[in-house]
């Protein structure tokens, strides 16, 4: 029986190069077969296999094969037989697929926030009737083909509770609570285990995040209960595999001590959002998580080495890991080039999953030897975080002292506002708008990347927005709308735009990160004191509204969605940060007002995704996260209309916040739900709401009528004169003849609904 090795918890899957995106899309686009998309993703596996030993995973099971070609919560599901009903006539990767990204005639599985993060999983469908069995054996065939290509690699699962803890009802009966069936589901893994073993693997890791987070539907007194069992089980079963059991993302330690009396040979704990039990641990391997496995940052070894000793005085025997899987940063830092001035000391700070690698390498050495065989290692990696701390930029005077001065009176709006903006805007019953962007044309994303490389004149480009933007308040001053948009063509993205315009953040050329199958997105790194270096884009705006009579909306990204979608720096407080950021926008929203601009909206679609996975740090969260938004907008004169923009459903847990961020005007998405979620915040709203009424996810075109009854719907828990109609978010991933025809749609819906309102 080999020992478990220092090891990462899970590696990037998509490839440096973004390779599996590539093949992928072209296996969708009918341009490879299934064969041939599995050859080249066996092809990436085996280069990385050879990359992470390089990079000092050399031991048995060292190499984690987190390997999933879409997602790794939609491999468990297909694994263990769980996949929905209307797929019953599929199998292989057309069912895969299918369940990922449904077919012309049905919809795919419902996608979601994993934990804290921005990465999106599937949430299997499950009820009494599903056919849990042993259906897909991918992991060990990974098993054998890393092990014929000479790597003993540790397979990873998601293990069988957080399947379930994630999972929903099906179609057929959506109350089903998926949790019933986990007798069912850990007699497969038995089997899954038993097949691993006699493909010779000496480990096996299951992720149980579901065992850190208050926010699951199921109490986690229910699920520690359960998972007890359940590991006591699985540690029961004759042949198997040693098993890992990996708590990640947020702090377990109240679970620590009765899972590791399971049976299981070891616990993986994440010691960097939360921390050891006081217990003796002797007999058990604890996996220490003392490396951030979700974010940019090079460890502190000294502080590592530290923490890793307090590890091994609970008697247990000791390994180095990462907090959680390496999927949520990129590949390496390698090739990336700086801004100019900051080159050495962002260089020196950062550390990519490849250099997150290298530092478990030596934190294994370190163990294995001692702390002083590992000395100028440690050294260096001070040295180095100290010299960031001291460069200039990270700690900007002028943005502190202004950060000081700041009082409530700071983060309150004026009253009188409602009156103020109705005389000023003379806006119908009922208004029409829509969520920020449209269409990204393939047109505009060349002219934005000609311009990047240099081979579009900086002139040329603007005249192409400004193109780009006449033709977007035609087409709305033509189809009618009330409250018109510039259409964001100037931004590559609601986060990374601002990014390159704010200072303290840099951005990536190869950074991307996977958000969901073969989505990535490439986060900037937010590393010193933010402020504008110059204006964010009124200009954009002023054309807009120049073009027209009718209110154009100003855009912009709020705080915390800046912080969700970077990777924010940890040298301060996460409200610091997000005050920071907030007096910048603030700024701009000056320069918005007096540049004429009547209505501004300030996006927060991330704000429900920060929310920490324990209920006892909700309020704080919640505290300064609205605090930050008001800081934000409070500057604005009553006679301007703030609007906020929130998309997800799950509004339960914050409601008062939504209110609280005391938004003249929010929209949010309700077209899914069918407005289910508008009595639930009818009460503590008081001010204008925008249900979406058109679901963007799908090019589908919902007809008059549709919008008509969901608009009525609404009505029923907002009064006309407090009603809004846009769609459930922005358009820029729709195409033009959807956009158009459905918002003509929405235009004649809301006429209709606001003259029977009458
Ligand atoms: N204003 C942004 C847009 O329309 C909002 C996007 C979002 O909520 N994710 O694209
Ligand atoms: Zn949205």
């Amino acid at each position: 029986m080999s020992h478990l090795p220092s090891t990462p918890l899970g590696y990037p899957r998509i490839g440096p190069r973004r390779e599996l995106k590539r093949a992928l899309e072209s296996h969708w686009a009918g341009k490879i077969s299934a064969a041939e998309l599995a050859a080249s993703a066996s092809e990436l596996r085996t280069a990385l296999y050879e990359r992470l030993a390089g990079l000092g995973l050399t031991e048995e099971a060292s190499i984690p094969d987190s390997f999933s070609l879409y997602d790794q919560v939609l491999d468990a599901a297909v694994a263990v037989g769980a996949t929905p009903a209307r797929f019953a006539d599929l199998t292989g990767s057309e069912l895969y697929f299918a369940c990922a990204r449904g077919d012309e005639t049905r919809p795919a599985l419902e996608m979601t926030k994993w934990f804290d993060t921005n990465y999106h999983y599937l949430v299997p469908e499950i009820d009494a009737d599903t056919a849990i069995a042993l259906s897909d054996t991918s992991v060990v065939d990974r098993f054998t083909e890393a092990k014929e290509a000479g790597y003993t690699v540790r397979p990873v699962l998601v293990g069988p509770l957080t399947l379930l803890a994630l999972a929903k009802g099906s179609e057929a009966d959506p109350d089903f609570d998926p949790l019933e069936r986990l007798d069912d589901v850990a007699g497969v893994y038995e089997e899954l285990l038993s097949a691993l073993d006699e493909a010779g693997a000496p480990w096996v890791q299951l992720d149980e995040p579901a065992l850190v987070t208050d926010n699951l539907p199921a109490s986690r007194a229910d699920l520690l209960d359960r998972a007890t069992a359940l590991y006591e089980r699985l540690a029961g079963v004759e042949h198997r595999p040693q098993i890992l059991l990996a708590l990640p993302y947020g702090d377990s330690s109240t679970a620590q001590e009765r899972l590791a009396a399971t049976g299981v040979e070891a616990l993986a704990v994440d010691l960097d959002r939360g921390q050891l039990a006081d217990a003796d641990f002797s007999g058990i391997t604890i996996a220490a998580g003392v490396i951030d496995g979700r974010n940019v940052w090079r460890t502190d070894l000294a502080s590592a080495t530290e923490l890793l000793d307090k590890v091994a005085a609970t008697g247990a025997r000791v390994v180095a890991t990462t907090s959680t899987s390496l999927q949520h940063v990129p590949h390496t830092t390698k090739g990336e080039v700086w801004e100019a001035g900051h080159e050495e000391h962002l260089a020196g700070r950062l550390a990519f999953a490849d250099e997150k690698i290298g530092e478990i390498a030596t934190l294994a050495r370190g163990l294995a030897d001692s702390w002083d065989a590992i000395k100028s290692e440690i050294d260096e990696a001070t040295s180095a975080i100290e010299a960031h701390a001291r460069a200039e930029g990270v700690k900007v005077p002028e943005v502190r002292e202004r950060l000081a001065a700041l009082t409530e009176a700071d983060r309150k709006r004026a009253s009188g506002r409602r009156a103020a903006q109705e005389e000023r805007l003379g806006l119908p019953k009922i208004p029409t708008t829509t969520i920020g962007s449209f269409p990204q044309t393939q047109e505009i994303r060349s002219a934005r990347a000609a311009h990047a490389r240099g081979d579009l004149s900086t002139e040329d480009y603007r005249a192409r927005l400004r193109e780009e933007i006449a033709s977007v308040i035609k087409l709305q001053e033509d189809i009618g709308l009330d409250v018109l948009v510039h259409g964001e063509a100037e931004r590559n993205d609601m986060v990374q735009y601002f990014a390159e315009l704010l200072e303290g953040f840099a951005v990536t050329k190869n950074g991307w990160v996977q958000s969901y199958g073969s989505r990535c997105t490439r986060p900037s790194i937010l590393w010193g004191d933010v402020r504008r270096r110059s204006n964010l884009g009124t200009e954009w705006i002023t054309y807009a509204q120049s073009l027209t009579a009718r209110p154009v909306k100003g855009m912009l990204t709020g705080p915390v969605t800046i912080i969700a979608w970077s990777f924010p720096r940890k040298d301060i407080p996460l409200p610091e940060v997000a005050d920071q950021i907030a007096l910048a926008l603030r700024d701009e929203i000056d320069d918005l007002q007096e540049a004429g601009t009547a209505i501004i909206q300030v996006d927060e679609p991330a704000l429900r995704e920060l929310l920490p996975l324990e209920k006892t740090k909700h309020a704080d969260y919640l505290d300064w996260s609205v605090g930050a938004f008001r800081l934000a907008t409070s500057g604005a004169e009553p006679a301007t209309q703030i609007h906020t923009h929130l998309c997800y459903s799950e509004f339960n847990q914050i409601i008062d916040a939504l209110a609280a961020l005391d938004a003249d005007v929010t929209s949010i998405e309700a077209a899914r739900s069918r407005m289910e979620v508008l009595p639930g915040i009818a009460d503590s709203f008081t001010r204008q709401v925008g249900p979406g009424v058109w679901d963007i996810h799908s090019p589908r075109i919902p007809p008059t009528s549709e919008l008509a009854e969901l608009l009525t719907l609404a009505l029923g828990s907002v009064p006309a004169d407090r009603l809004w109609a846009n769609p459930d978010c922005g358009l820029k991933t729709r195409g033009y003849e959807e956009t158009e025809a459905t918002l003509r749609n929405l235009v004649a819906a809301a006429a209709q609904v606001r003259a029977s309102a009458e």
